[in-house]
């Protein structure tokens, strides 16, 4: 044990700190353990504390107010404007699926559109994931269908990885 004298600097072998700032360091509980036997006169305001570690107490929680200041939670930015995006898919080398993706983010009930798409189209179409598929190439009927009953709607057609349409849709 290293004998102290008047302002000589104390440093504490837990977090390597002068022991004053033991309070500012990553684990001043662990700290105090060694204060309490070793230099209990840095924290006075602490003495009763120290005397209960001493007697094999285990040091009070750390404040909230001392605990590191965490960083604010960055928002989740949001990925660009909410939009349907009508795919043409190739299925094999003939078969082409028309995939309706997107309208989850309008609050729309996937298996009701996709009935009455299965309706008014007299297609095949099913839910597959968060998309509507159709069997064929219904890309422009879709289009009309769509911007018909959600006027609202960005829609966005795409065709062998290229945007080749995109109705107005309205700002809000
Ligand atoms: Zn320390």
């Amino acid at each position: 044990m290293e004998t102290i004298y008047p302002l000589q600097v104390t440093y504490c072998p837990i977090c390597t700190l002068p022991v004053e700032y033991c309070e500012y360091g990553p684990d001043f509980n662990a700290c105090k353990k060694w204060i309490a036997n070793n230099c209990p006169e840095a924290y006075p305001e602490l003495a009763e504390e120290f005397e209960k570690i001493k007697l094999g107490e285990e040091p009070a929680p750390i404040e909230e107010a001392k605990a590191p200041v965490q960083a604010p939670t960055k928002k989740v930015k949001f990925e660009g404007p909410k939009q349907v995006k009508i795919a043409l898919l190739k299925r094999g080398a003939t078969k082409n699926i028309t995939a309706i993706s997107g309208l989850k983010d309008f609050g729309i009930d996937l298996k009701a559109e996709a009935k009455n798409i299965r309706k008014k189209f007299a297609c095949g179409c099913s839910v597959v994931d968060d998309s509507i598929e159709l069997q064929g190439n219904s890309v422009n009927q879709v289009y009309d269908h769509l911007s018909e009953i959600y006027p609202d709607m960005k829609l966005v057609i795409e065709e062998e990885g290229g945007k080749k349409k995109v109705n107005k849709g309205s700002k809000k």
